[in-house]
């Protein structure tokens, strides 16, 4: 594992080499420095070792894997750190450590063995790119002990929403010839440089002939799938033997799934949809059964309440099912900065007790020390500053006023070296939700400029101290999730004279969550977010390196009491923010879930099990599994909420009354049909008799309406007639 865990922060921590390319023909790739593990003198200063947290989470962790029959499996390991302070090491490392010891107790048990689970697809993706490090390092060292740790190979796979990774692998061949076309798509295939080497993966523009690199064609049976292969002959992974382990197109990852799952929280509602991802838990069209996977890994902890909560607490009943085999349950391990109420939270999520939940490391008798973690109060953190504009005529005018004014300010403050400027020079500027910001964009953009020509007169700023916004991104939902990784390099890029960084980046929520860029420092936050942890994740976006310590400006709302309430209270507020932090519920069996959800779980479980209906649901499921299923679901809601035992009870018996009644000829389709199925997507709009007799189904946890086509009327009925 050690091993394993050097070799990621080696390779992972090379820059993107990309390919030299003259007059439209490739010529070289750029050089790097390639660390070399038995020489320290060739690695990035400050790789090479572990936080002492990162090691006793580790070590706490070995029984629970060692042994499937030791108390600590059961428990619900909960890390609890502040965010930037190496939580992914941590498990990437416990990861490392249980793929091979799979391997080592049965080298031909191949099947998944961890699985982790993301909130956010911009993140999933991210954390895809590091964690392939891990597998390719992983598969290196297998290859080189085939013996012992077999010869099926250590991969990775992203399953994650259609918008970003291809399902079908038809979809994912139309795409890739059209890169080789040289006509731009969007680029699917997310992997964009060898995650082992660093050289510069996907579409090359300026390339005549040869615009695709890293990403090949390959026949599986009778159809061709697209798989990654370096095209630097020196990488370890750029034999046609031997390409890189990662796979992001759905069918080939249910074909061989892959040691490692990344994936949305969402996705895991497309189980009842596609019985082929049985595959994950490690069951064989031969019947045979694999072990399933040993460990969940559940990131960012706080987002898993409130509604989507509940809904991810109702699907765990049939995940946890999946990934039991004999008894043994798999080990849950989550990952949170800002939580309260935890145990409670979890019990409901995975109803292991709230005996069984530990939280790591340990708060012991200062609140400021955990020996882990400790408060350094004499190094800066972060400034927070309330701007309550009461004498101004509009909120917006405030913001205005207060960006131009920051902005102005960076350029025009002396400093010893020009370097300084840099952590302040992207003002990164936090609105609560889209429509605010929309409303406020046009606003700012064309005001900015014009308040920033009048502090030019009025302070007498003349030539090079002027200020201009010459780089404006936005990082929203609005934006093509595609387009993501791009905007992100883009921030990262830091002050350079005659090249300067991006000047305002307009965002929501989107980045409170494990957007990770040293560089910023300077934030303004309009108006009071939610709730306290979304305020507390979204400022926690700046100051996160030593050399800029971060500079946040909450601009309030004057004509909001909400507002108003928050800057009479700052400093208090301020002072004890954690403790603020809101508890969070979760419900997984109350009647809202439970009348959106409970009958996916039944179909899920039914077609995971049953081979006769697996496909289709006529003829009735045989009622041994139907018994199988119902004591599942029944144990489950006895476990955490056994009050609703008696309602959960009638529904399931009325949807397989129903069901046994219509018997209808299919499950569901996404596409149009002629038949009325059992079930039709959840936030579609099918047509009325399906819609009256089909069950409204989720193929996403979250609340998804469905969308409505306007038509504009020409001709009015004469109400009079
Ligand atoms: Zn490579």
């Amino acid at each position: 594992m050690n091993r394993a865990m050097l070799l990621q922060q080696l390779h992972y921590s090379i820059e993107t080499r990309n390919w030299i390319i003259e007059n439209g023909n490739i010529t070289g790739l750029k050089d790097a420095t390639i660390p070399d593990i038995n020489d320290s003198t060739t690695w990035k200063t400050g790789l090479g070792s572990w936080r002492p947290f990162q090691l006793a989470f580790i070590l706490m962790n070995l029984n629970s894997m060692l042994d499937a029959n030791h108390p600590d499996r059961e428990m619900v390991d909960l890390i609890w750190f502040p965010t930037g302070g190496g939580k992914t090491e941590a498990y990437l490392g416990l990861s490392a450590f249980t793929i091979f010891l799979k391997r080592l107790k049965d080298k031909n048990d191949a099947g998944t063995t961890v699985i982790m689970r993301y909130t956010l697809r911009l993140l999933t993706a991210q954390q895809f790119q590091r964690a392939a490090s891990l597998i390719c390092a992983c598969d290196k060292i297998r290859k080189e002990n085939e013996e012992e740790l077999g010869t099926a190979r250590i991969s990775i796979g992203l399953w994650v929403g259609e918008s970003l990774t291809p399902t079908y692998r038809e979809d994912a061949r139309k795409i890739f010839k059209k890169m080789e076309l040289g006509r731009e798509e969007d680029n699917p295939f997310v992997v964009q440089k060898c995650p082992w080497c660093g050289s510069q993966m996907g579409y090359l523009k300026d390339e005549k002939r040869n615009k695709v690199k890293g990403y090949k064609r390959k026949k599986v049976g009778t159809t061709e799938t697209i798989i990654y292969q370096c095209d630097n002959s020196e990488c370890n992974f750029s034999k046609t033997d031997f390409n890189l382990p990662l796979f992001v197109i759905d069918e080939d990852i249910y074909d061989n799934p892959p040691t490692l799952l990344i994936g949305t929280v969402d996705k895991f509602a497309m189980l009842t949809w596609r019985p082929e991802a049985r595959t994950l838990f490690g069951f064989r069209d031969t019947g045979e059964r694999l072990s399933p996977p040993e460990l969940i890994i559940q990131d960012e902890l706080h987002l898993i309440s409130g509604p989507l909560g509940s809904m991810v607490g109702l699907y765990e009943t049939m995940i946890e099912e999946l990934c039991t085999a004999n008894n043994v349950k798999p080990k849950i391990i989550a990952s949170t900065a800002t939580i309260s109420r935890a145990k409670e939270q979890i019990d409901s999520l995975y109803g292991r007790g709230t005996q069984d939940v530990n939280i790591f490391p340990a708060q012991c008798l200062s609140a400021g020390d955990s020996f882990f973690a400790y408060e350094d109060n004499a190094s800066t953190g972060r400034l927070y500053v309330g701007i309550f504009a009461s004498a101004l005529p509009s909120h917006a005018t405030a913001q205005v006023r207060v960006l131009s004014a920051l902005l102005q300010s960076v350029k025009s403050i002396p400093v010893a070296d020009e370097m300084e400027r840099d952590p302040y020079w992207t003002a990164l500027t936090y609105f609560n939700s889209i429509r605010e910001l929309g409303h406020a964009a046009t606003l700012i953009r064309a005001d900015i400029s014009e308040y920033l020509y009048s502090m030019w007169i009025r302070k007498g700023i003349k030539g090079d101290e002027k200020r201009f916004i010459n780089k404006d991104i936005e990082l929203t939902s609005r934006i093509n999730s595609m387009d993501i990784p791009e905007y992100l390099e883009e921030l990262s890029k830091s002050y350079q004279k005659e090249k300067y960084p991006v000047d305002v980046c307009l965002a929501t929520n989107m980045i409170s969550v494990g957007v990770d860029i040293q560089r910023l420092g300077l934030m303004t936050v309009i108006g009071q977010p939610k709730t306290t942890s979304e305020y507390i994740q979204a400022t926690s976006r700046v100051g996160r390196s030593k050399k800029g310590p971060g500079l946040v400006f909450t601009i309030y709302n004057c004509s909001k009491p909400r507002d108003r309430s928050h800057f009479e209270h700052f400093q208090e507020y301020h002072s004890k923010i954690y403790s603020k932090v809101e508890p969070t519920s979760v419900t997984p069996f109350s009647a809202p879930a439970r009348e959106r959800a409970l009958h996916a779980i039944l179909i899920g479980l039914i077609r995971f099990y049953s081979e006769q209906s697996r496909n289709s649901p006529k003829p009735f499921p045989a009622s041994e599994t139907i018994e199988r299923v119902k004591q599942i679901i029944f144990d489950r809601v006895n476990l955490i909420d056994d009050v609703e035992y008696e309602k959960t009870l009638e529904l399931i018996e009325g949807k397989l009354e129903y069901w046994k009644n219509e018997l209808p000829l299919i499950y569901g389709s996404f596409g149009q049909t002629t038949n009325i199925p059992l079930m039709y997507p959840a936030g579609t709009n099918p047509p009325e008799d399906i819609k009256e007799r089909a069950w409204s189904t989720p193929t996403s946890m979250r609340n998804v309406d469905s969308t409505c086509d306007a038509i504009v009327i020409t001709d009015y009925i004469n109400i009079d007639n």
